[in-house]
């Protein structure tokens, strides 16, 4: 979510800014979007470590606004090659059983 200054967070839950990854007049929003900071909080989300995933991802009692599909998560999981969080995914959404690239018919 960007705010009317230009700073960047992950959640439209998020009001006091505490998961700011930065500034969109500052850093292209593509930057932002698919930089290591933002990264290293999808992988600990999809391995259930929402205390490791921004500061405000700790106290939140939701922990669904805007859930991706499973499947795309899986997906990002695959393409970014981390194999143990997508494990880690795969234990706990069993219903996942492979990344939508690796289907067969
Ligand atoms: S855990 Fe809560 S605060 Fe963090 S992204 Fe999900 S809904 Fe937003």
């Amino acid at each position: 979510m960007v705010h009317v200054d230009g700073r960047v967070t992950t959640c439209c839950l998020d009001e006091g800014l505490e998961n700011t990854l930065g500034n969109a007049r500052e850093t292209p929003l593509a930057e932002l979007w698919n930089g290591p900071t933002l990264h290293r909080w999808r992988v600990a989300q999809a391995e259930g470590r929402f205390e490791d995933s921004g500061p405000y991802c700790t106290l939140c009692n939701w922990r669904g606004a805007g859930t991706m599909p499973s499947e795309a998560v899986a997906e990002y999981l695959a393409g970014n090659n981390e194999r143990s969080a997508l494990t880690s995914f795969r234990s706990r959404f069993p219903h996942v059983t492979r990344p939508p690239h690796r289907k067969t018919r």
